[in-house]
């Protein structure tokens, strides 16, 4: 049973005579697609131009063109995505301290009184603490 196909040109349908290669039920519906699609192409060769014209790049920037109209020089730019790049690569240990960091250490050497947890409070309910500076044992 052969299989029925539908012509590119003319909608009809037709029994083809090897299949696949066949499109059209005819040459003369093989020869007027082959005619209108040359016309298409006449067609759309103006606006495929018209759409060049348009300012395409201002509506829809690429990454460059955004970080070009921020303001942002690509030097600048590639030194940042490399200063990025740097970051991620880098090991945590080899990471330049963090502000948190800073902060943990400032206030782990401002500590001058470090509360001595094996002495009791005095006789007013104070609790001993060791001053670093002097070396002197303080109740507080
Ligand atoms: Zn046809």
């Amino acid at each position: 049973m052969k299989k029925t196909e539908i012509c590119k040109y003319c909608g009809g349908g037709y029994v083809p005579k090897r299949r696949g290669a066949q499109k059209f039920c005819s040459n003369s519906c093989r020869s007027l697609n082959w005619k209108n699609n040359q016309t298409i192409k006449e067609l759309k060769a103006p606006v495929v131009n018209s759409i060049d014209d348009k300012p395409v790049l201002a509506e829809n920037p690429s990454l460059q063109e955004k970080m070009s109209l921020a303001g942002i020089g690509n030097a600048a730019a590639g030194a940042a995505i490399a200063e990025i790049a740097k970051n991620i690569i880098t090991p945590n240990a080899n990471k330049p301290a963090t502000k948190k960091d800073i902060e943990d250490l400032k206030m782990f050497f401002n500590a001058r009184y470090l509360q001595i947890k094996n002495l009791r409070k005095d006789a007013n309910g104070r609790l001993p603490y060791y001053d670093v500076q002097t070396g002197n044992l303080l109740y507080f």
